[in-house]
């Protein structure tokens, strides 16, 4: 007998999955530029110059054996060195290159977290709408997922809901911010209280609480917004990041886990990383990249692209009636589904050739999320088929 959870994994796709594959099917039909596709958060912009131009150099200038060899199974020793140097330079931590351990992206980075920390039956809180993976990726690692509400107008953590929800069994928090799917960014405020609540429940109960931080949007913020670098909040914090959307690189695989030194017992925690790792078999990540990324820290591709489509369509959508959560980054938005239910709203969107996520896969119900890292062509085209799909409710 074969292990029927994995099987049913593989079996049933993700709603985003779904929908992507119906859009290529359907692009085949009446022609790519005839479909709206906003099912994916692929980046639509292409890496910075930097990347190729440095990628060339790597290649013509390295020596090939080390270029495409092994690493330590954790990264190469001056990537992780040049990644903890980039963190305590603009975030004032005491990171250093033994917390450090390169992944193939965030996917991989929040497994590994996970297996590293968790025994079974241990919970793992997160806030909803959150990325539905976390689901697979905590069970797989033995434990539980217990999604918490956000607040239902801002979309911020509902703190007191959180309160409650801790309890003995509670071993990690993963948060993300800038949210998929709502781009809300979480702001100081709310990310002192959740490190406040978790220091009050250790206190009272004895029990650590690990906040894991999955930040692949760190980045992708606009109009000067911050957001707070968790490590500076809470002592036992693991970040998870990813290069996939800050350099349009999310076919290369590449991102890192990095364990704050600050929490009591550090050594420990990154030799459960990588042990999980090793156990996982997500060893030595591609070197090419590991290699590259150092060349690149603390650069990005050129969101300016993003925030012109997320203000073209937050205004557009709105003047047709539509709520829309205004997202401070990412690049997702998060609306409200007209009528009842999202998942019809997205079914008849696609009478228009709109390809929307509803949001109940996220853990939320009545909202649907438009990935906007598309062309602002398409966004412009796209524009009277919303208007339309808003037209055929008010009838
Ligand atoms: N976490 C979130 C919130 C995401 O949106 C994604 C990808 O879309 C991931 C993790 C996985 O990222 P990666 O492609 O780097 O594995």
């Amino acid at each position: 007998m074969l292990n029927q959870t994995n099987v049913n994994y593989g079996k049933v796709r993700s709603q985003i999955r779904e929908l992507f594959e119906y859009g290529k099917k359907r692009k085949a039909e009446i022609g790519e530029e005839n479909v709206f596709d906003f099912s994916l958060g692929n980046p639509s912009v292409p890496a910075p110059e930097a990347v190729r131009k440095n990628l060339i150099k790597l290649i013509e200038e390295s020596d090939p054996v080390f270029l495409h060899g092994y690493t330590s199974a954790q990264g190469d020793y001056s990537v992780r060195k040049a990644v903890a140097d980039d963190l305590n330079k603009r975030f004032a931590t005491g990171l250093n290159p033994d917390c450090v351990y390169m992944t193939c992206g965030a996917a991989a980075s929040l497994c590994i977290t996970l297996n590293a920390l968790l025994n079974d039956g241990d919970e793992v809180i997160t806030f909803a709408p959150f990325f539905p993976e976390y689901a697979v990726f905590t069970a797989h690692a033995g434990g539980r997922l217990v999604p918490v509400a956000s607040d239902e107008k801002t979309f911020q953590p509902d703190i007191s809901a959180f309160e409650k929800a801790l309890n003995a069994k509670t071993k990690a928090v993963i948060i993300n911010s800038p949210n998929n799917p709502s781009g809300v960014v979480y702001g100081e405020e709310t990310i002192k209280a959740l490190a406040a609540a978790l220091r009050k429940h250790e206190q009272a109960t004895g029990n650590r609480v690990y906040l894991i931080s999955d930040e692949p949007y760190r980045e992708l913020v606009f109009d000067g917004v911050k957001v707070p670098f968790i490590m500076n909040y809470y002592d036992s914090a693991i970040v998870c990041y990813s290069f996939s959307k800050s350099l349009s690189l999310p076919g290369e695989r590449i991102g890192y886990i990095a364990v704050n030194t600050a929490m009591p017992n550090w050594q420990d925690v990154y030799a459960g990383v990588c042990g999980a790792g090793r156990a996982l078999g997500y060893v030595c990540a591609p070197n090419l990249f590991q290699q590259l990324v150092k060349t690149v820290l603390g650069t990005t591709s050129d969101i300016s692209v993003y925030k012109a489509n997320r203000d073209r369509l937050t205004a557009a959508l709105t003047s047709y009636g539509y709520t829309v959560v205004k997202p401070d980054g990412a690049f997702y938005l998060f609306v409200k589904a007209m009528g009842e239910d999202a998942v019809a709203f997205a079914e008849r969107a696609k009478d228009y050739e709109l390809l929307i996520v509803p949001a109940d896969s996220f853990g939320v119900k009545g909202y649907v999320r438009i990935s906007y890292c598309v062309s602002p062509k398409t966004i412009e085209k796209s524009l009277p088929a919303f208007k339309a799909l808003a037209e055929s409710y008010k009838g």
